[in-house]
């Protein structure tokens, strides 16, 4: 998918660069191109729209720079739109998680890597932040998953809440609460369950837990390779339990711009990290730069 985008951009670009000069119809026929290879991308039609639209009012009020050819003035044009609509508030990867010990909601649907991105920033928040961190699987759903962060935790160093059979997962959230309090925790972190699909069980259930810790921050991680499906996702998820933000999965696979660029677009909220693999290290802070730049290839 990537290819296809730069590639088309490219093709589109040298052709602009050729003519040597910025005619309405050459920022007309890219901007065509432009948004084609969007939607090819994944990026839903609204959003590929309102992003053309931008793109070609900055564009059009513009005089020719002399020092520059007309392509690579689009380029930029494009480029600055596509980091303009990434770009969230703040520094890229920014948590509130002062006033210990800060509780860290993890939600999404079962699949998506939301137990991996647990432990992988846990292991960040305490290897670069120096932060005092402990997990717990609120998932009563499926034992395995709660052995899986034990396991991790082991893995990485980072303490999780020891397992009791038959609490419900408000419980777990409160125990988690209180033994990081009594323990000296910077930040608690609660991987909730996630299902196959969105029902009304988990939704009320997160709520529960919700209300019962007051998150700090309620990440949202959801796979970056399922494109419009992921951001209706965190659009029912934000309506429903209201999300601070946003961790896009398997960004490593072929890795689309897309689901990022409308992510943002629809949901409003940032993306905060990117899963770049399997592997308990692989998450980035999100860089709107690096993901516009790797857009347009
Ligand atoms: P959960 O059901 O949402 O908790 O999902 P898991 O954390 O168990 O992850 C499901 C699978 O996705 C596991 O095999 C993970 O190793 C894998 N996974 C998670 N994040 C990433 C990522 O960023 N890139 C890749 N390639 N795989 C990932």
């Amino acid at each position: 998918m990537f290819e296809n985008l730069s590639q088309r951009l490219s093709g589109v670009f040298d052709k602009l660069t050729k003519q040597g000069a910025l005619s309405e119809d050459d920022v007309k026929t890219a901007l065509r191109e432009v948004r084609v290879a969007l939607l090819e991308a994944d990026v839903s039609l609204p959003v590929a729209r309102e992003f053309v639209k931008a793109v070609q009012e900055k564009a059009t009020g513009q005089a020719v720079t002399k020092s520059i050819t007309p392509g690579q003035q689009v380029v930029k044009i494009v480029h600055d739109a596509l980091v303009d609509t990434l770009t969230g508030e703040g520094e890229p990867g920014d948590l509130k998680i002062d006033n210990p010990p800060a509780p860290i909601l993890m939600v999404g649907l079962q699949g998506g890597g939301k137990t991996t991105t647990t432990g992988k920033l846990a292991k960040r928040l305490t290897e670069k932040n120096g932060k005092r961190v402990l997990m717990a699987s609120l998932d009563i759903y499926r034992p395995a998953a709660q052995q899986q962060l034990a396991v991790l935790g082991a893995q990485i160093g980072v303490d999780t809440l020891p397992i009791v059979a038959g609490e419900s997962a408000v419980q777990i959230a409160k125990r988690a609460k209180q033994q990081a309090t009594l323990g000296g925790y910077d930040v608690y972190m609660l991987d909730t369950a996630g299902r196959l699909q969105i029902d009304e069980t988990l939704m009320q259930e997160v709520k529960d837990v919700r209300d019962a810790v007051n998150p700090r921050e309620t990440l949202l991680v959801v796979d970056g390779l399922t494109g419009q499906v992921a951001v209706e996702v965190a659009e029912e998820f934000d309506g429903k339990i209201g999300i601070s933000g946003v961790v896009l999965t398997r960004m490593d696979g072929d890795g689309r711009g897309g689901a990022a660029l409308s992510m943002k677009a629809v949901t409003g909220k940032p993306i905060k990290y990117v899963g770049l693999g399997e592997k308990l290290d692989a998450l980035e802070e999100f860089h709107p730069e690096r993901v516009a730049g790797r857009i347009l290839g």
